[in-house]
């Protein structure tokens, strides 16, 4: 999983926290982008999906 800076200006909403129905502004520069998902993703969230796919690759390994 590749996680890239947000690029652009001004504020962005973390499409993950917006799904979640949490209203979750941020400025661009604490978003990040990760390869292969649409839209823009904060550290938290960042950080649990890659707990998540992490753990499903465990998951996969193990059958
Ligand atoms: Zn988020």
């Amino acid at each position: 999983m590749k996680i890239t800076k947000a690029k652009g200006e001004g504020q962005g909403q973390c499409l993950r926290c917006k799904q979640l129905g949490i209203w979750n502004r941020q400025w661009m520069s604490f978003l990040y982008e990760i390869e292969g998902k649409p839209g823009v993703y904060c550290k938290k969230c960042v950080d649990e999906l890659r707990y998540i796919e992490q753990k499903e690759s465990r998951d996969r390994f193990k059958t």
